[in-house]
């Protein structure tokens, strides 16, 4: 079976094209710039990489380039498009509604839009791109697989904030959480890796890249995760704040005369390692490059983005009375020896004892436990590859209904 993986944002379409048998990647891309100036299409199959400069007016004109390209005599890797058996999609928001994948008809768009409110600029992205695949591949079917699924077994306890009961009664204010497809992957696999069964373990996931939140996955199921309502909340990320006492928001807004939208653009476009660095970077190799030449300001920055983390880390081990597992996943996560090591320094009150050798070669796509053999609590580095697993969910909600 193949399975055509689409992540449809705002001005852009990623794919991939996954062989089930062996989950094979037979191309992957991105057409980007929909609706702007300068359009195209970067296709990639193995490491050959090819870029088609063409004008995208919108997300179905953008599709049917993709779909064009994977059939093209030269860069092609199908014969016809009637090779593809299913679509999966990235939807940002379920809200409540979606607790795991689903098989798309029109009940699930209709419900993806009443959901758009909680997710303004995603949603209505990721439903161009289900109605673009809908329109050019008709009879294929699609599966949505949601970021705020493997969230909604956190309790009402971890859910609820300490606001008027209304607003979550009227609007639905309360902790979604996001990232929940790679979170549900690296458990999976740090299971695997480990040779345990998933439903004996508690383990926290810590997917930090550009955006980033932790998970406390326990037997399972997640139980509390640190993005909330948005995913504005909770570690210090590329470019948002994270946790703050929000009484500062409206401190500054009066103090600048701003509006609301303005500081909510400021909170998550303009803050984080972006605003600590007073406009440097939002990337952590510039601010750990300047750390190790010895810069005392991107030295702090590093301290306060990992002293974030690793007070997660203790407060989920507190969630889940214990731990049994920590998985350092994402951009940063799977390439940062110097956070990854900083962080486990906080933890040896856990029983944590990170191998430092392990840690400093687990990078660029390596996977494998970094702790020493008898690290009471183990330590894993877990490329993610959530389209792998929004392939899989596509694969198996397909076959269980019979779609093909
Ligand atoms: P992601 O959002 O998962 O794609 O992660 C992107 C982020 O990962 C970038 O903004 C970088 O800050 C970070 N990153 C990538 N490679 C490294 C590295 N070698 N060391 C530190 N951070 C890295």
């Amino acid at each position: 079976m193949k399975v055509l993986v689409i992540n449809s944002g705002s001005s852009s379409i990623k794919y991939q094209l996954i062989e089930m048998e062996g989950e094979r990647v037979l191309c992957k891309g991105i057409a980007e710039r929909i609706g702007l100036d300068g359009s195209r299409l970067v296709h990639r199959v193995n490491e050959e990489k090819h870029v088609i400069e063409k004008d995208l007016p919108d997300h179905e004109e953008a599709l049917k380039l993709v779909l064009n390209t994977l059939v093209d005599e030269n860069l092609g890797v199908i014969k016809d498009l009637k090779e593809i058996d299913a679509v999966g999609h990235r939807v940002v928001h379920g809200g409540e509604k979606f607790k795991e994948s689903v098989f798309v008809n029109e009940e699930v768009i209709k419900a993806i839009e009443e959901v758009s409110p909680l997710a303004p600029l995603h949603n209505p992205a990721n439903l161009m791109g289900i109605k673009a695949a809908m329109k050019l591949l008709p009879g294929v079917p699609n599966v949505a697989v949601f970021d705020t699924a493997f969230h909604q077994t956190i309790p009402q306890k971890a859910y609820l904030y300490a606001i008027p009961y209304e607003y979550y009664e009227k609007y639905g204010v309360r902790r979604y959480g996001f990232h929940g497809t790679s979170h549900r992957y690296v458990s999976k696999r740090a299971a695997e890796i480990l040779g345990k069964k998933l439903e004996e373990l508690k383990i926290i996931t810590c997917h930090i890249g550009n955006g980033a939140s932790i998970a406390a996955v326990k037997h399972g199921k997640c139980v509390d995760t640190s993005m909330g309502f948005t995913p504005l909340e909770g570690l210090v990320m590329g470019t948002r704040s994270g946790d703050l006492d929000p009484a500062i928001p409206f401190f500054i807004m009066e103090k600048e005369g701003i509006s609301p939208q303005e500081m909510y653009d400021i909170l998550n476009k303009k803050s984080g390692v972006y605003g600590l660095s007073k406009g440097f970077s939002s990337d952590m190799r510039d601010i750990e490059e300047a750390a190790l030449k010895g810069d005392e300001w991107c030295k702090l920055i590093l301290d306060i983005y990992d002293y974030r983390i690793a007070k997660y880390i203790g407060a989920y081990a507190a969630a889940m009375n214990g731990v049994d597992a920590i998985v350092f996943t994402a951009g940063v996560g799977e390439n940062s020896p110097i956070t990854r090591e900083d962080v486990c320094s906080y933890l040896e009150f856990l029983g944590v004892k990170l191998d430092k050798q392990k840690n400093e070669e687990t990078i660029r796509g390596k996977e494998g436990i970094i702790s020493t053999p008898d690290s009471r609590v183990k330590v894993l580095v877990v490329p993610t590859n959530e389209e792998l697993m929004i392939a899989r969910d596509t694969k198996e909600i397909v076959e269980r209904l019979g779609k093909r």
